[in-house]
């Protein structure tokens, strides 16, 4: 799933090459997709492209006061395309396009999603906080509102939650998913399952420091890749997340998971929970 850093990419990619240019054409190729329909995807016809922001993991693309705001979900992806087809994409069928952007120069983009389960949402609105997951946005982490003190909130406020789950709460800190959370809490050296409350003002600050590293790093190695290479550039920069039985580079230990009913989390003994191995329900479950 796409979080802050990539989506802050593909920002950057709209910011660099569609701002200025003016929308021919939205083919939705997936009606699905459209959560909104006042005003009309057709309205952006003919305004041009005036800003691109991220709000947590949405996208929004700026069309002169109208915002085209995306989120893509787990399985979403935006391709910025040279050349885009000018016949009109075919409705149904397998192909993985939601929805795709004409501008005026034949360049544009596609927005894809793969597999079965079609979660993307685009939604046309006035105003970016007419999305009712925008609007219960917590704050952006790399925001500079976002202070250690603003933190130490925040886990007193959830003190009896995990902090695996704190982090990833989109209405607690915006822009956090599963990965670069399990990644946050490798670098502070602290358990998923710890406690929020559990921190005092050192433990506070050594994750502070971890999720603004993690991120500012993230971003800073996304920035100016081409979208098709922000994929990869994720995979490659992770330590412990989707890295289950790999060796932990920091120590060297092994890399565990903890399953749940639709995800996981990936995690190193040694430096986050002592070397002691955390309880996998599911795994325990499977071995009666
Ligand atoms: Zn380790």
């Amino acid at each position: 799933m796409p979080e802050l850093p990539e989506v802050e990419a593909l920002a950057d990619v709209l910011r660099e090459r569609a701002v200025g240019r003016v929308v021919t054409r939205v083919d939705v190729a997936a009606i699905s997709a459209l959560k909104t329909y006042d005003p009309p995807v057709t309205s952006l016809g003919g305004l041009t492209v005036t800003g691109a922001a991220r709000h947590g993991k949405f996208l929004d693309l700026d069309v002169d006061g109208l915002h085209l705001v995306v989120h893509l979900a787990r399985a979403g992806w935006l391709q910025w395309r040279a050349q885009l087809p000018s016949a009109p994409p075919k409705p149904g069928g397998k192909s993985p396009l939601a929805l795709r952007v004409h501008l005026d120069d034949g360049a544009g983009f596609d927005l894809t999603e793969a597999g079965t389960r079609k979660k993307l949402s685009v939604y046309v609105v006035r105003d970016p906080a007419e999305v009712p997951g925008i609007a219960r946005l917590g704050p952006d982490p790399l925001d500079e509102a976002f202070t250690p003190q603003v933190l130490a909130g925040i886990l007193a406020e959830h003190g009896r939650e995990q902090l695996k789950g704190v982090l990833r709460d989109q209405s607690v800190i915006a822009g956090i998913g599963n990965a670069y959370s399990d990644e946050i809490l490798h670098t502070a050296r602290m358990s998923p399952f710890k406690p929020a409350s559990s921190l005092d003002s050192a433990g506070v600050g050594q994750l502070y420091d971890a999720i603004r590293s993690e991120l500012v790093d993230a971003v800073e190695r996304s920035r100016g890749l081409a979208a098709g290479d922000l994929k990869a550039e994720k995979k490659a920069g992770l330590q412990v997340h989707a890295r289950t039985g790999l060796p932990c580079p920091v120590c060297g230990d092994t890399v565990r998971e903890v399953s749940f009913a639709d995800s996981s989390l990936q995690y190193c003994p040694t430096c986050q929970t002592g070397g002691k191995p955390l309880a996998d329900r599911r795994l325990s479950r499977l071995l009666k």
